[in-house]
């Protein structure tokens, strides 16, 4: 930004420059005018002294008048300070008077003022003194220079009656360049150059005498329009490598007479001249950079300003802890925009914080709920699996879970190779307990003879109702005689227990068959089952009330067993 601005600002700068330039080369042109003009209308001025000085001298000699010629001389040469003689010329080229009666008598015919000015005005260029230089004194190191105005005396016939001529001290001229230039020397410091027409120094700075002009500035200036230039003058006292702004006029030809066309100049250093505008330059360029500092500065710390609540709030939404709202984003009063998106912020978030707290209710609720749900279906489901494998009359196991659970037993046993047994006992005589006390002295005489049972195998024991009022008991790890024992004391506590009623009593007995299996891959439950029917059977067919082992009935004859099975 800084590069661009002083880019931006030397660009501009360098048409202000431009601009400064211009009007300083056209000030330095407008004095080379006014110089020129000036030269101009000084000898313009001596021309017609001359003129009028001319007439009344022919007048005067015409009509062969006492005249006082040398009079009227010396009072125009005190009128002109730059007139350093002036003389009356006889047509032979005598002086006849002068001013300060300098050279009367002697003969000046030869000298070119007198022949040119014979036919028509004449005004001659700078040249040193010749006649005269002995008498006039000379302060100057320099010889003195003279410029020549002479004008023709004629009859009213038109005769010859001789030349009236003037030198001018050369140095007017330079006298006109103090007088001109002393007031703007402080705001133009320049010096004045005067040249003949071809370009060689008659006025200039000390030493430059006799120097001649570079060619551009010769041609530039022999031209009829004035105007200015940049570039090197080529006097021997201006540093050679040193550009001058210059302004320039040629003086002009008049209508009565010839001019010398001499060069007036007016320069000045251009590294003086252009100073002000490389001042103003630096300045410019100096000045936009610091305004783009400064704007840099100002809006890095606004940009900073503007951030800083930005990133705040940021790092606080960063840390936000949802479930809790004291972590909430601060209400800020930094300016509007961020005032508004605080509040905007701490609002959704507070919003948020709410939502999931609600969120987090619904689902401890439902988590609750669930919790409850499958509690209340594994009662169910519990209840369903007892239902599903208890006795409904008797609360014991029924006969689907006693066989469940025997198949399992035979294949427990046959791997850890310990004995199973099991007994099948039946309720003797029971249709004549229904057909005399009724069908509910029956049920209560069975449940009484499941409370019996139970209290009478061990916790181990696989007790279970099988049928209507036949039972069968699965012992793990017990062999024929600790299942026969159990058996016959079993017999022997329901001998002991008779069902009591409102009046009197019941008494109940059962016959029981005890069956083992000796481990054996081949060992299926049906087979034990059947063994311990069978032995049952021989039980009741031996009398009731009483145990028989599989073992003891094994040998004997079996013809008839499926009939009393079925
Ligand atoms: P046995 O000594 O040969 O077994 O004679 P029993 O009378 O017990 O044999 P039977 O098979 O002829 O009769 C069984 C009776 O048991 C018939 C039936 O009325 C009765 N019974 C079966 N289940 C129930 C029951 O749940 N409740 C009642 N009250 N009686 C039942
Ligand atoms: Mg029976
Ligand atoms: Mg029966």
């Amino acid at each position: 930004m800084v590069v661009a601005t002083t880019a931006g600002t030397w660009f501009a700068s360098d048409l202000a420059v431009d601009a400064l330039r211009k009007s300083t080369g056209q000030n330095l042109e407008e004095v080379a005018v006014q110089l020129r003009d000036k030269i101009q209308l000084d000898l313009h001025e001596r021309y017609s002294d001359l003129m009028v000085a001319a007439a009344l001298a022919s007048e005067q000699m015409e009509n062969e008048q006492d005249s006082d010629v040398t009079g009227m001389l010396n009072a125009l040469e005190k009128n002109f300070l730059a007139y350093a003689w002036l003389g009356l010329v006889s047509p032979d080229g005598t002086v006849l008077a002068s001013s300060g009666d300098m050279l009367k008598g002697m003969n000046v015919g030869h000298r070119p003022w007198f022949q040119e000015a014979s036919t028509k005005p004449y005004l001659g260029d700078a040249h040193e003194a010749l006649l005269l230089a002995e008498k006039l004194e000379n302060e100057s190191e320099r010889p003195l220079r003279f410029v020549d105005v002479a004008v023709p005396l004629t009859s009213s016939d038109g005769g010859f009656l001789g030349v009236l001529g003037a030198h001018l001290y050369l140095d007017w001229v330079a006298g006109i360049g103090e007088s001109l230039l002393a007031p703007m020397q402080e705001r133009l410091q320049s010096e004045l150059i005067v040249a003949d027409k071809e370009g060689k120094v008659l006025i200039g700075p000390e030493g430059s005498l006799g120097s001649t002009l570079n060619q551009s500035l010769i041609e530039a200036a022999q031209s009829d329009k004035p105007g200015y230039m940049t570039t090197r003058t080529g006097l021997k006292t201006q540093a050679n490598g040193e550009d001058y702004l210059v302004g320039y006029s040629r003086m002009q030809d008049h209508d009565e007479y010839a001019s010398f066309n001499w060069l007036v100049l007016v320069s000045k250093p251009a590294e003086e001249a252009f100073l002000p505008a490389r001042e103003l330059r630096n300045t410019l360029v100096i000045s936009g950079a610091l305004v783009a500092i400064v704007l840099i500065l100002f809006a890095s710390t606004m940009a900073r300003r503007t951030t800083r609540p930005l990133l705040q709030m940021a790092h606080e939404a960063d840390n936000l802890d949802p479930d809790n709202p004291s972590t909430l984003i601060q209400l800020r009063d930094d300016y509007q925009e961020v005032k508004v998106l605080s509040s905007v912020l701490r609002d959704l978030i507070q919003r948020l914080a709410e939502k999931t707290r609600q969120m987090n209710e619904l689902n401890t609720n439902l988590e609750h709920r669930v919790a409850e749900r499958t509690t209340e279906l594994e009662e169910a489901n519990r209840r369903l699996e007892e239902t599903v494998r208890t006795d409904s009359l008797t609360g014991l196991n029924n006969r689907r879970f006693f066989f469940e659970l025997g198949h399992s037993a035979v294949k427990k046993s046959v791997r850890s190779g310990k004995p199973l047994s099991v007994i099948m006992f039946d309720a003797d005589l029971f249709k004549k307990v229904n057909d005399t006390y009724g069908h509910a002295v029956g049920d209560k005489a069975l449940i009484q003879l499941s409370e019996v049972a139970q209290n009478t195998v061990r916790e181990i024991d696989l007790l279970a109702r099988i049928g209507g009022e036949e039972f069968a008991i699965l012992l793990e790890d017990s062999d024929e005689d600790a299942a026969a024992e159990v058996a016959e004391r079993l017999r022997k506590t329901v001998n002991d227990s008779p069902v009591a009623l409102e009046r009197g009593e019941v008494m109940l007995s059962i016959s029981a068959g005890v069956a083992s299996f000796v481990p054996d891959r081949d060992n299926k439950l049906d087979d034990l089952l059947v063994y311990a029917d069978k032995a049952l059977y021989a039980a009741k067919s031996s009398g009731r009330n009483r145990v028989c082992r599989h073992s003891e009935t094994s040998s004997k004859d079996r013809s008839s067993e499926g009939d009393l099975m079925g």
